[in-house]
């Protein structure tokens, strides 16, 4: 393990990662053929079969609200309900996630709505007692 991973906090995505100054952000993968925007790494490009080495990139925090769920029933400790999302990021690829900040019910969440990605402190803790980050989807202020 690096010195970067024991001083930044675990996060619940591999994509999720800290920079220089310790700011989260998303990271991505890019095919160097064509372009396209993942979130995981690939063997080969889904859109255009290259099977050169992908370039890391970090993902745009804006997006549009692509499609969604308001979930009602989940596991224990997950606070019900929410809105699972599925997010278009500006110039990048699709990316899953909770919308927060925002009544989960269907006169307020709208698809095609502007939404930002921001990164939070979870609940839950790992083993060592260390408190996860992860990223949620707000509604885009303005
Ligand atoms: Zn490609």
């Amino acid at each position: 393990m690096s010195d970067t991973a024991l001083a930044n906090p675990p996060t619940i995505v591999p994509f999720l990662k800290f920079g220089a100054d310790g700011a989260p952000y998303l990271e991505g993968q890019q095919c160097a053929d064509c372009g396209e925007i993942y979130t995981t790494e690939r063997m080969a490009c889904s859109k255009c079969f290259s099977r050169k080495p992908f370039k890391a990139v970090r993902l745009p925090t804006t997006g549009e609200l692509y499609t969604f769920s308001i979930v009602h029933r989940s596991y224990p400790g997950i606070k019900v309900p929410f809105v699972s999302a599925t997010v278009d990021l500006d110039g990048a690829c699709s990316l899953k996630g909770t919308l927060i900040d925002v009544e989960p019910d269907p006169e307020h969440v709208k698809t095609g709505m502007k939404v930002e990605v921001v990164f939070r402190e979870l609940e839950h803790k790992n083993k060592e007692g260390r408190t996860y980050v992860s990223y949620f989807f707000v509604p885009k202020k303005g």
